[in-house]
């Protein structure tokens, strides 16, 4: 056990939650704080994932005695703005993250997106923490800046305590009304069975040392073996992106193994396997000079886990939420062409056989597997005859205009998360080819059954 531990890499941590549970502000708050202690290099805020190397939550958590060693060399932590990003992490990320942070308003409770979160994180039987955030929200808190919670309770007074305990209380409840035991953290006697709470306020800091060390203990105890480096490169692409000075991008969370500048690649692309070198890894530069637009720090090579962006000819077509692929000197290119590829094509075979139905466009695979899964459920049975991931672009308009023959319903497009180019705009006026546009995907069947119920009148 001894080689293992000294060979553990960086857990990876998704943050998640109803909007505005101050998921965006709880990350801001650990990396700003090391700002104002102007630890130069200290943290690096990366693309959709912040690394937090070990000496931070080592220093960040100091005040907690922890007796307890830091095994692994940092925490990968990764934001999910939105449904979208974590669609994309559910679907093609099961090995993407290995704890997450549910993140609960502590004046709100559970809240729908809260809910639903919790249903993908049973789904994927994946391990999480709650922060309980905004408890300086509650009335007369008294401020103890990023103080351990114990010791920020102790401050408070008698009324700001009990309002805490009743809130609490209300919340545990809720929890248990979704068939979850939760408990806050030091008082948790059965971690794994009963989930741990850690009260949190993302503006003042209290209870962020614990829950930096929560997470750490818990991957470091739990996980030894899911986190063990392993040499085999396990890669995700999280975000294509057009970066000026650079073309397109993508940023990607490398899991496992070493990437190489000059690399070759094989990635999954809508009209194929896309192969490619490597010609740029990239990471922002430290917090300090974040604000420092368009620089990026160059490596030669890059170890999981880690958050990165690689530029690379090619890549415009790149499909998010698909696996990289890198090929090796004794691989033979078209298995990893095929290996590549793989996911795409489990998507593929869910259009529709007659060739009759709507067009669906979606960001990501992930998000675009979600809405066909949704459109599939015997409740809504809406049948799919073309897909694409990415912009709405004329040719889709073109593709969904050959169905206006066929089924006057059908030739709509259904766009979910995803812009219409004002060609692409034009023209389906031009054609009679509806589109809908929606983030959430309940919203694209409502606007959809309402068009229906329309032209059968
Ligand atoms: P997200 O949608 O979950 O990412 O939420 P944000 O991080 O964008 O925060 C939403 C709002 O809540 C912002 O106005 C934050 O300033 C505020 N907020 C977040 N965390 C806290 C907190 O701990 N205390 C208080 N008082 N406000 C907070
Ligand atoms: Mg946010």
């Amino acid at each position: 056990p001894k080689q293992s531990e000294e060979n553990l890499r960086s857990p990876i941590c998704c943050i998640m939650g109803h909007v505005d549970t101050g998921k965006t502000k709880l990350l801001d708050c650990i990396r700003g704080t090391n700002v104002q202690e102007g630890e130069a290099g200290g943290i690096t805020q990366q693309i959709g994932a912040t690394y937090f190397p070990a000496e931070n939550i080592r220093d960040r958590t100091k005040e907690l005695k922890a007796d307890a060693k830091l095994k692994v060399p940092g925490l990968l932590v990764i934001d999910t703005p939105g449904h979208e990003s974590f669609t994309n992490l559910r679907s093609r990320g099961s090995g993407l993250c290995d704890i997450a942070i549910l993140v609960v308003d502590i004046m709100h409770g559970l809240e729908p997106q809260t809910i639903e979160s919790l249903n993908l994180l049973k789904m994927r039987n994946t391990e999480f923490i709650v922060a309980l955030n905004k408890v300086d929200r509650l009335y007369g808190w008294k401020t103890c800046r990023n103080a351990p919670i114990v010791k920020a309770m102790k401050q408070q007074t008698k009324d700001v305590q009990n309002e805490f305990n009743m809130r609490l209380t209300q919340i545990i409840t809720q929890f248990k009304e979704q068939g979850l035991n939760t408990e806050l953290y030091y008082k948790n006697k059965e971690m794994g069975e009963t989930y741990s709470i850690v009260p949190t306020s993302a503006i003042s800091g209290e209870g962020i040392p614990d829950m930096l060390l929560l997470l750490v203990q818990w991957t470091q105890k739990t996980m030894v073996e899911k986190l063990t480096y392993s040499n085999e490169v396990q890669c995700t692409v999280l975000e294509v992106k057009v970066v000026e000075g650079h073309g397109t991008t993508i940023d990607v969370v490398l899991v496992n193994g070493v990437l190489h500048e000059g690399d070759q690649i094989v990635v999954c692309g809508m009209q194929g396997p896309i192969v490619t070198t490597i010609r740029a890894l990239l990471t922002p530069h430290p917090m300090k000079e974040l604000r420092v637009k368009g620089t990026y720090v160059h490596h030669k090579k890059i170890k999981a886990a880690m958050g990165i962006k690689i530029t690379a000819q090619g890549l415009e077509h790149a499909i998010a939420g698909t696996g990289l692929y890198v090929v090796k000197s004794d691989d033979d290119l078209e298995d990893v062409k095929d290996a590549a590829m793989e996911d795409m094509k489990s998507v593929m075979n869910r259009i529709d056989k007659s060739g009759e139905g709507v067009c669906v466009q979606a960001s990501t695979l992930g998000s675009l597997e979600a809405l066909l899964e949704f459109l599939k459920s015997p409740a809504v049975n809406i049948p799919v005859s073309g897909i694409s991931i990415g912009p709405v672009h004329k040719k889709d308009v073109m593709k969904a205009s050959v169905m206006l023959e066929k089924r006057k319903e059908y030739g709509t497009i259904l766009a979910f998360d995803v812009k219409v180019t004002p060609e692409a705009r034009e023209l389906a006026e031009e054609l009679g080819v509806t589109i809908f546009t929606a983030d959430i995907i309940y919203h694209l069947f409502d606007q959809f059954k309402a068009y229906i119920d329309n032209l059968k009148e």
